[in-house]
């Protein structure tokens, strides 16, 4: 029977707080699937908000020098031999009192290299022959116990003196457990592995996070940061309707720490419930150029209330007939051209390759930095001459300001104009940007 102590995972210290961030390598192999399998790690680290993460895919440049700068390495096996240079690296890393953490162990421990027998040792195992067992319902041995499906991998059995954290038998089959997860230490340094994470959806699951990230703090030998007892998330209503879009633009809402998103497409929002008590922020991605009287009431008494707004791009042509909306609440408005045929006097321009900038500092644009964007550019709305201007381009085919916090003096509005595409959507710092207007729209930085 293992003795289950799950012991850095709960017995969490409040201190963690102000410390700089732990530096995390994340070492995989180079192969599209493995990089794919590591980036979901890298993202749980990165979402953990106590962790650098700093990335290789190419396990076998690791030498003394090249580790030095970080406190923990983070390596997911793929099978293939590191070589013994890089194992000697990682073992004198480990040794001067470093942290390793290993996913997927049994595949770095078993195979015919000699130098494999070190990993395994480094691992505080030894790696028993036999065959990769595949995906399988596995009853895992925790606190709490629970069910997964994942493939152990190659037999890896630890060696006395380690901890065990987790052991798994296969679901609906008697017979021994066998060990999933351990610590060890090495020289000055500590060591936690876990067979598991073969099967990549494992790595989306709570149980195998939690693991994973208290082990990389464990051996990093600092305390993990509590989990779940942050601010509650921002609760963001995405309205989308009447023009078309990447479905790239949900990653902007996707696993982004401190929000919580829903998109309902137009008019749906404005015909259900009131939007102040589900919500604290809405992003509008709509192009809707009326406004019925229901949505001018809803939007009225939620932006009345307080609550934040986030216009993006598309949604700069909402309501140029409404100016409340466009004076106060955007500081902004395409502009028509006199006449009996509707005609838009304001231009576009596509795929527009150019630099964007902060002007100043604020929260919103903490951490974007000027950046190079390919997007679309609006020129010739009116805007607002009380508009905050965040930041602006130089590009002629641009008015210049693209973000800016409009004068609505009653809630916190946020007006992005960039965003058409996925070249926006997926640019890390419009991610950034979006997120950091969320946020701040809700009050919260
Ligand atoms: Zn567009």
């Amino acid at each position: 029977m293992w003795r289950i102590a799950w012991a850095f995972v709960l017995g969490v210290c409040a201190a963690a707080a102000e410390r700089p961030a732990v530096r995390v390598l994340l070492v995989s192999g180079g192969g599209a699937e493995e990089r794919a399998a590591a980036a979901l790690l890298a993202d749980a680290l990165r979402q953990a908000g106590s962790f650098a993460v700093f990335t290789s895919d190419d396990p076998g440049a690791l030498t003394t020098a090249a580790v030095a700068r970080y406190d923990v390495l983070a390596v997911d096996c793929d099978g293939a031999w590191w070589g013994d240079a890089a194992q000697r690296a990682v073992e004198r890393f480990v040794a001067r009192g470093k942290g390793l953490a290993v996913v997927r162990a049994g595949d770095c421990a078993l195979g015919p290299e000699p130098g494999r027998r070190r990993f395994a040792a480094l691992a505080g195992a030894a790696a028993a022959a036999g065959a990769a067992s595949g995906s399988q319902p596995l009853r895992v041995t925790a606190t709490p116990p629970f069910l997964t499906v994942d493939d152990p991998g190659p037999a890896l059995t630890p060696v006395p003196g380690t901890k065990i954290l987790a052991a798994f038998r296969p679901e609906g089959r008697a017979g021994v457990e066998q060990p999933a997860a351990w610590t060890t230490s090495y020289g000055k340094g500590r060591v936690f592995v876990t067979r598991l994470g073969r099967n990549q959806a494992v790595r989306g699951e709570r149980e195998f996070v939690d693991t994973f990230l208290g082990g990389v703090a464990w051996a990093a030998q600092v305390a993990p940061q509590p989990r779940g007892e942050t601010v509650p998330p921002v609760r963001t209503l995405v309205v989308t309707g009447g023009h078309n879009y990447d479905p790239t633009f949900y990653t902007l809402f996707e696993g982004r720490p401190g929000i919580t998103a829903s998109i309902d497409p137009h008019p749906m929002p404005y015909r259900r419930g009131d939007l102040r008590k589900n919500y604290d922020v809405l992003v509008l991605y709509d192009s809707m150029q009326q406004a019925s009287e229901p949505e001018r009431v809803k939007l009225t008494n939620f932006l009345e209330s307080g609550k934040g707004l986030v216009i993006l791009h598309h949604a700069l042509v909402d309501y140029s007939d409404w100016p409340w909306w466009y004076e106060q609440v955007m500081g902004g408005r395409w502009l028509k051209v006199d006449g009996p045929v509707f005609k838009w006097k304001t231009a576009y321009k596509h795929d527009v390759d150019m630099l964007v900038y902060p002007v100043g500092e604020h929260p919103v644009t903490a951490g974007v930095g000027p950046m190079r964007i390919q997007d679309e550019t609006y020129k010739g709305m009116w805007l607002s001459p009380e508009n905050k201007v965040l930041m602006r381009t130089d590009d002629p085919s641009s008015d210049g300001p693209v973000v800016w916090i409009s004068p609505y003096p009653k809630s916190r509005v946020v007006v992005i104009e960039l965003g058409h595409d996925r070249k926006a959507h997926l640019h890390p710092g419009y991610q950034k940007l979006v997120r950091n207007a969320i946020l701040w729209s809700a009050g919260k930085e």
